[in-house]
């Protein structure tokens, strides 16, 4: 029983790392570049609070990039 709800608890965590990281986008405080991240890179990136210091794919730079819902502005 013990190891079921630990099972279940990975699997719990894992979901809700995936949910984090397909709904919305983050956005590159260097160049505005909205992207969404890698799955790797969501779970590595430091976590502070909804922003994550990631590397921009478009310029290449590093920032702390912070959390957007929409892509509607786009301009791609
Ligand atoms: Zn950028």
């Amino acid at each position: 029983m013990v190891i079921v709800g630990f099972v279940q608890f990975i699997v719990a965590m894992i979901f809700g790392l995936k949910i984090e990281q397909v709904a919305g986008y983050y956005e590159c405080a260097k160049c505005g570049h909205r992207y969404v991240p890698t799955y790797g890179a969501v779970t590595m990136a430091m976590h502070l609070s909804r922003t994550r210091y990631m590397k921009c794919p478009k310029c290449g730079k590093k920032s702390r990039q912070k959390k957007v819902i929409s892509k509607a502005d786009e301009n791609e």
